[in-house]
């Protein structure tokens, strides 16, 4: 395997760090090197930022349907490298290959022509008010440079979450992607360079997040933070901000709780439970990695997913019949580990919890898919974000206590309910603190869908033309057009 070399990407040209510091990025499911990486410095920081403030008149300047079809554009270019990109954020990552083919480069392909179209439409509005010698209206205009932090468990739809709505509507930014996962994020320059992007526009600066995050986050030019990541690292950023009183975007960490009726279709919800949680190896902020089950039906629900489990092929993420990949890296797969053994001494615990045995996986992190049973809601399984393939079922009787476990958390990003009595699924979702319901389904993206989060969670809103307000800000003018003094005095 050949070792490809990433730079940074700062005012349209790639770069070395000025520190001149690279690291190699390993393939977490076999420890190969699959590339060296530069990794900037907050002197990096400042030159993107002043690159990107540099940028930002004519950009905002432009008509939103130049820049949209400068997204447009993108988009069409990053699909027809789809393979290269799939194979690289599988290699990066350790996702299967049939999801980035599948998922991560359609679903941001998908993301990129949204945004580029939603760039079109006119955010502004007029008001009415009581004297018809004034006029008021609204404008939603841009922040100018915005910072753009990264997690690593969806890298590519990561950058183009974040990149996307901010470009579409004027800003100008900094994106940096998490340290684990640089790969695609700073491929993507390449394709936005292509389409067109003047340079400046998106600067991509590789780093750790005490360095290179820390250093956007509290950089006086840069007007809102756009985060995605953990709770506690949030929390840090917004410390950070306060310095500044710098506008936040922060969607956070989850403990998303998947209700299952007694009376749900059974196929559907053993399918969407574990979907729910399994989907990208349980490193999903929106994972439904707490499944309440109605208590008449929990023992058999829970014999039904432990063969459904059991059932999934957990491989080589380079083969194409493989269901799971690689955790993420050495520590992140320890980490999961702890908290099985957590779970051991707190519950019952019913398949999984180990590394699959054989040579294919001598040399990855993998971890077969875990179910614990018998898990009440305060137990730490329970509670904390474990980001793993690790599912905590608890039992509950009736919709009353299923809303009370549910809401007992934190977080509030997802849930879900299964059941086939609408009436019930209204109630509860209603009910439900958390900013998105499925109800029979999971994980479902689409561009136009809004995402929420609420609680510990966040207190943001993603995707969809909310999203795209989120990286404007609100004007209001009230214009005198009488053409006559208001002599107050
Ligand atoms: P993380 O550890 O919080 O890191 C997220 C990003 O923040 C990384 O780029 C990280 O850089 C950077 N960072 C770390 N410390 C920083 C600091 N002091 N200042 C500025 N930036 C800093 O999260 P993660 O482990 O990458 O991702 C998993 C978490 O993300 C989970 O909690 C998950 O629920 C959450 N998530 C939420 C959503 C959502 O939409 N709500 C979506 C996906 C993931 P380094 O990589 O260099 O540490
Ligand atoms: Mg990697």
């Amino acid at each position: 395997m050949s070792v490809r070399r990433f730079r940074l990407f700062v005012n349209g040209r790639y770069c070395p760090g000025q520190e001149g510091q690279t690291v190699p990025c390993t393939n977490p499911a076999n420890g190969e090197v699959v590339a060296e990486v530069a990794v900037g410095t907050a002197a990096d920081v400042d030159r993107a930022v002043e690159a990107a403030d540099r940028a930002f008149p004519a950009w905002a300047d432009m008509s939103g349907e130049q820049r949209g079809r400068i997204l447009i554009r993108a988009a069409e270019i990053l699909g027809r490298r789809a393979k290269e990109f799939a194979e690289l954020e599988m290699l990066d990552v350790g996702k299967t290959i049939s999801d980035t083919t599948n998922i991560d480069v359609p679903v941001s392909v998908n993301f990129l022509q949204w945004y580029g179209r939603a760039a079109l439409d006119n955010l502004g509005e007029t008001i009415p008010i009581p004297n018809p010698k004034q006029f008021d209206f609204s404008l939603r205009q841009p922040y100018g440079v915005v910072g753009l932090i990264a997690p690593w468990n969806f890298p590519l739809v990561n950058a183009v979450l974040k990149s996307g709505p901010a470009l579409a509507v004027g800003n100008t930014a900094v994106m940096k992607p998490a340290s684990w996962t640089p790969l695609t994020t700073l491929l993507i320059g390449e394709v936005f360079a292509e389409a067109g992007l003047p340079p400046g526009v998106l600067n991509i600066v590789n780093g750790s997040g005490g360095v290179v995050g820390e250093a956007i986050c509290a950089h006086p030019r840069v007007r809102k933070i756009f985060f995605t990541g953990s709770t506690e690292v949030g929390r840090r950023i917004l410390q950070v901000a306060s310095r500044n009183v710098t506008d936040t975007s922060m969607e956070l960490g989850g403990k998303s709780p998947n209700i299952i009726f007694a009376d749900a279709d059974w196929d559907q919800a053993v399918a969407g439970a574990a979907f729910g949680i399994l989907l990208n190896n349980g490193q999903n902020c929106i994972a439904g990695s707490r499944l309440l089950v109605e208590r008449e039906i929990h023992d058999q629900f829970v014999a039904a997913l432990v063969s459904k489990f059991k059932s999934i092929r957990i491989g080589d993420p380079a083969d194409k019949s493989s269901q799971l990949g690689a955790i993420v890296s050495e520590s992140h797969y320890r980490t999961i580990m702890e908290y099985v053994e957590i779970g051991k001494e707190e519950a019952r615990l019913e398949c999984g919890g180990k590394h699959p045995p054989g040579e294919a996986f001598s040399k990855g992190w993998f971890i077969e898919p875990t179910l614990f049973s018998n898990v009440s809601n305060d137990m730490r399984i329970a509670q904390e974000e474990i980001f793993g393939p690790v599912l905590a079922v608890i039992p509950f009787a009736g919709e009353d206590e299923a809303v009370a476990i549910a809401n007992d958390t934190i977080y509030g990003l997802g849930s879900g309910v299964f059941t086939t009595d609408l009436a019930k699924a209204h109630r509860v979702l209603r009910r439900l603190e958390a900013g998105t319901v499925y109800v029979n389904t999971y994980n479902m993206v689409y561009p136009q869908a809004p995402f929420p989060s609420w609680k510990q969670s966040g207190n943001a809103v993603e995707r969809g033309l909310h999203g795209l307000l989120e990286n404007t800000r609100f004007k209001n003018v009230i214009m005198d057009v009488s053409g006559q003094p208001i002599d107050f005095f």
